[in-house]
């Protein structure tokens, strides 16, 4: 350790040295295997083998296959259905659990868009219920009281690679014959007890897009122990309506296909990328385990919940502020450590990876204040005020980084770390500068 002098402590933000002067390390995880794995299906002349009728590549090719059969195995589900993104994935997934005009699905309000836009599709009405203050996911406590004679789903989201409570979630939808989406976008690998999230509801979807922790550009799978909800995602993936006939299939609800197809060159990627995705996230893993043993003591800040028997992948490292107690606003000190740091390799547009809150509580976006679609013209509410939780995280307490991704060395997290201890043992350089 070196004992600052007085002006190194000083915040770069007012003008001190900064903790930071070089960028970090480029973050990439497409690695030879993956550039080989392409030029082999290259090779083939055989960018997609999908047929959207009632023919043997109806379920596409080898290499569609290949990866939802590894998918399959390696979060111990029954089965798995390859889809163009995660949104097509919650898509198919709210049309295979027959849900149609008329019904409610409840939502967290807490998420990538699209984990509310589903149950639009199909014309039902989202309805948000609060997180828990400390998973940042819907609860049964949230979820109960939002239950109606209506309610036919409930989308969980494992947000920022965490986990919901699934036990009395669980329990609850049993209760009231609730099929259980779980949006596992963030959250591949991370275990609720001896389990993956993504096979404890119905069905499960997973992201293969570019932020993700492996990615194939854009991609999805969506994960499911039902043969029978198996074979209708399959067939909303690709046309159902031309398919039935000729597959004797009976029950014709929400069976207007779409193509969610994903090509042969994005399931080579993702099968070679799903052999290091333990090692991937065992890496942030570590890397928060570092950063989580010194920020530990700092004030006015607590570290992202993790049950014991829960393991957590890290999409992003949550961290709580408290905004009221320092007296300080977030952005001031999100600025502050900004300051300190720098952007990474290839991607320094991005800028620091630092951000206060995550998305806008969904239900605040115009298209719910608006209700300007015909599943939002009714008396569910969509007002502010209405997921308190939500609102007071989003708007004060929540920090986000990703500075935990695999790649970082340990004098990069040691920068890291010391930034953070720099401004928060000394926010009293903070106040009134706003
Ligand atoms: C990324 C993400 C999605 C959407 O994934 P795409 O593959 O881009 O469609 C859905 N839900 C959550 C929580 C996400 O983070």
């Amino acid at each position: 350790m070196t004992i600052s002098s007085p002006s190194s402590t000083k915040l770069a933000i007012l003008g001190g040295d900064p903790v930071r002067t070089e960028l970090f390390p480029a973050y990439n995880v497409i690695e030879q295997t993956e550039i080989d794995a392409v030029e082999k299906v290259m090779r083939t002349g055989v960018l997609s083998r999908y047929l959207g009728t009632w023919h043997e590549d109806f379920y596409g090719g080898p290499e569609v296959q290949k990866l939802e059969k590894n998918w399959a195995e390696t979060h111990g589900s029954t089965h798995c259905v390859s889809v163009n993104s995660a949104t097509s994935g919650l898509y198919a997934c709210v049309g295979a659990a027959g849900i149609g005009a008329g019904d409610e699905v409840i939502v967290s309000p807490y998420t990538m868009t699209a984990s509310a836009v589903a149950p639009m599709i199909y014309n039902a009405t989202p309805v948000f219920a609060d997180i828990d203050p400390k998973t940042y996911c819907l609860s049964a406590e949230t979820i109960a009281p939002k239950i109606t004679p209506r309610t036919k789903a409930i989308i969980v989201v494992h947000i920022f690679g965490g986990c919901a409570d699934m036990g009395p979630i669980m329990a609850l939808a049993k209760k009231h014959n609730l099929i259980v989406i779980e949006d596992c976008a963030q959250a591949p690998l991370t275990k609720y007890k001896d389990t993956y999230v993504g096979t404890i509801g119905h069905m499960g979807v997973f992201s293969l897009n570019y932020h993700k922790h492996i990615h194939s550009g854009e991609g999805g799978l969506v994960t499911t122990n039902d043969a029978n909800l198996c074979e209708r995602l399959q067939l909303i993936r690709n046309h159902a309506e031309a398919v039935v006939d000729a597959k004797g299939v009976t029950d014709l609800t929400n069976m207007i296909g779409y193509n969610y197809r994903l090509g042969e060159i994005e399931c080579a990627i993702a099968s070679s990328l799903l052999t290091r995705l333990p090692d991937l996230i065992q890496q942030r893993r570590k890397n928060v385990a570092y950063l989580e043993d010194r920020f530990s003591e700092l004030p006015h800040i607590s570290l992202p919940y993790c049950a014991n028997d829960q393991e957590h992948a890290y999409y992003v490292h949550a961290l709580s502020y408290d905004e009221a107690g320092a007296a300080i606003p977030r952005q001031t000190v999100i600025d502050a450590l900004k300051a300190e740091l720098k952007p990474c390799q290839m991607r320094s547009h991005e800028g620091v990876l630092i951000g206060g809150g995550y998305v806008k509580p969904l239900y605040l976006q115009q298209i719910y204040q608006q209700r300007a679609h015909p599943a939002l013209q009714n008396e569910v509410s969509y007002q502010a005020g209405l997921c308190p939780v939500v609102e007071a995280n989003h708007y004060h307490n929540l920090i986000t980084h990703e500075l935990m991704r695999p790649g970082l060395s340990q004098d990069d997290l040691a920068d890291i770390a010391d930034a953070f201890e720099k401004v928060f043992t000394q926010l009293d350089q903070l106040r009134g500068i706003d």
